[in-house]
């Protein structure tokens, strides 16, 4: 099943931030670019993420704000 949003979907909210996360170190995106929240989507249930969020991820925000989040991208760089 598939959703008439065309986002990827999720099950959970973890599963969701984690893949927000995940794309936020990949990505290399600075902090107010890309992806910021998730969301219960009311068509088909489960989790996507948005852009368009008012206020950012809890623990995307906290990555930030301890620096872990620059640490994985320059990691991951070096991989
Ligand atoms: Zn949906």
């Amino acid at each position: 099943m598939s959703c008439s949003t065309g986002k990827k979907e999720y099950p959970t909210r973890i599963l969701a931030e984690n893949a927000l996360i995940e794309i936020h170190i990949d990505r290399n995106f600075p902090p107010d670019q890309g992806p910021q929240n998730v969301y219960k989507c009311e068509f088909c249930g489960n989790w996507h993420l948005t852009s368009k969020s008012p206020s950012r991820n809890e623990r995307l925000q906290k990555m930030i704000d301890s620096g872990e989040m620059k640490l994985k991208q320059q990691a991951r760089r070096w991989e």
